[in-house]
């Protein structure tokens, strides 16, 4: 990616994909062939969704479904609603599913969908028609061999219902493995709310083993207090972490001795905001990002760490949370100041592994109790995580670089394996 290129294009998700994708395709020595396919969606679907709202008026939304690759496994990816969702952005996303599921070698290829509208303005009944009628629009994609949405910004268990239910009134029998993320009631698996976080917990404490760090010796900042925040925050703290810091859209809260957890979900759920918690102090959120910590978790949202600020980050290991918090520049600036980082594809897998879990689940009508699901989630995300660390070692580049590198090496051997079909 060249220097020059402005703000908004280095935060240009399908531009920072295709950065990562070239890099390792490079140091793979894959031929260029093979980087076309696999840069290529495989399909792409665009449909009107028209949605009568309350008021009586009949309006048109636009949705996508972009399954990336089936080289390895039905596509696998979430939906997401808001107003910004975009083509590019929805190719950029299935491509890291790819890639994702390559690199803790889940059988699963890599998709995702989106639909433009802002469900902030909208009521249930509207969502439901527009979910109804967004999934009739891509049922020829989607299905349990096929491809499995799951739920992403702004979409949940509810809408994840929705769907099966559509789905299952078209096929003509319920078929819970269509979609994850959905209720208990309806297949939704133990442990699933819990593990991305948790996947972000088990890859830190090994990152930590190399450092010769314990849990109570280690601070940490985190910024997003949300499912995947909040939950890293609670089992990580409940492991011994010092929290010494939340971050949020509208302020941070800090406490060197660190936070009580618990106590500042109590405090947000009364309140509405983590700001005015009695057990810390409020902090510019800023400031809160370039505090000097161990280990700093950005898990809120995208293009967060940029060439802007990249310089100033202060910790010792970067736990990619959210996905694509770091720019394809500020990679270079990380790598300058020697942060170990784990990148999102590989430390907030968890999520995409849980929802296999799910699938398998619902597939056999046979579930599994919480532990058996965090055991098998360990051992899978510490797996991938030695997988990552030594590729990189001994191949001597970044732990992205050597993800990318384990992943795409995956999907291309799958690729060769199948032949061309023609
Ligand atoms: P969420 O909506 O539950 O939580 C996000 C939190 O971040 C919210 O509390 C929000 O207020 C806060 N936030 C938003 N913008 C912020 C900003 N600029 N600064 C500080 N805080 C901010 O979302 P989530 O499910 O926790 O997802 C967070 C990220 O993790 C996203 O990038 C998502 O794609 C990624 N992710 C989520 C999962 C999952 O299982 N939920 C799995 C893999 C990746």
């Amino acid at each position: 990616m060249p220097a020059t290129i402005s703000l908004e294009q280095e935060k240009n998700p399908w531009l920072a994909a295709e950065t990562r994708f070239d890099n390792a395709a490079r140091k793979l020595n894959l031929d260029d062939g093979m980087r076309k396919v696999l840069k290529s969606p495989a399909r792409e679907i665009t449909v009107s969704i028209p949605v009568q709202l309350d008021d009586g008026r009949l309006e048109v939304f636009t949705g996508y479904r972009v399954q990336h690759s089936i080289a390895r496994g039905p596509g696998k990816g979430g939906i997401r609603y808001a107003p910004d969702v975009s083509l590019d952005e929805v190719r950029a996303l299935a491509s890291w599913m790819t890639w994702k599921c390559a690199v803790v070698n889940i059988p699963f290829g890599g998709a995702k969908g989106g639909v433009i509208c802002d469900p902030k303005l909208m009521s249930n009944g509207e969502l439901e028609r527009l979910t109804r009628r967004y999934t009739a629009g891509i049922i020829e994609m989607i299905g349990p061999e096929r491809d499995i949405p799951a739920p992403d910004m702004n979409t949940d268990d509810r809408v994840m219902a929705w769907i099966m239910d559509t789905y299952a009134m078209h096929v003509g029998h319920a078929t819970t493995a269509v979609v994850t993320g959905k209720p208990m009631e309806l297949g939704g698996s133990r442990g699933r709310k819990e593990a991305t976080g948790r996947g972000c917990m088990i890859v830190t404490l090994e990152a930590l083993k190399r450092f010769g760090l314990k849990p109570e010796e280690t601070k940490v900042v985190i910024q997003g207090f949300g499912n995947v925040g909040g939950m890293a925050a609670r089992l990580m703290a409940k492991r011994g972490f010092r929290i010494i810091s939340i971050v949020e859209y509208n302020g941070a809260v800090y406490n060197a001795n660190g936070l009580d957890i618990e106590a500042l979900m109590r405090h947000r759920n009364e309140t509405g905001t983590i700001l005015g918690f009695a057990g810390g102090e409020d902090i510019d959120r800023r400031e809160a990002m370039f505090l000097r910590c161990d280990v700093l978790v950005p898990a809120a949202t995208e293009n967060v760490i940029t060439s802007e600020n990249a310089a100033k980050l202060n910790c010792t290991i970067l736990c990619e949370g959210a996905n694509g918090p770091t720019t394809a520049i500020a990679d270079e600036i990380l790598a300058d100041k020697g942060i170990f980082v784990i990148p999102d594809i590989l430390a907030n897998a968890g999520g995409v592994t849980v929802s296999y879990f799910e699938w398998v689940q619902d597939r056999q009508g046979f579930f599994w109790n919480e532990d058996l699901v965090n055991s098998r989630l360990e051992e899978i995300m510490v797996g991938s995580f030695d997988a990552v660390a030594s590729y990189g070692s001994n191949h001597k580049v970044d732990n992205r670089t050597a993800a990318y590198m384990v992943a795409l090496d995956r999907v291309a051997s799958a690729m060769r394996l199948r032949g061309l079909y023609a």
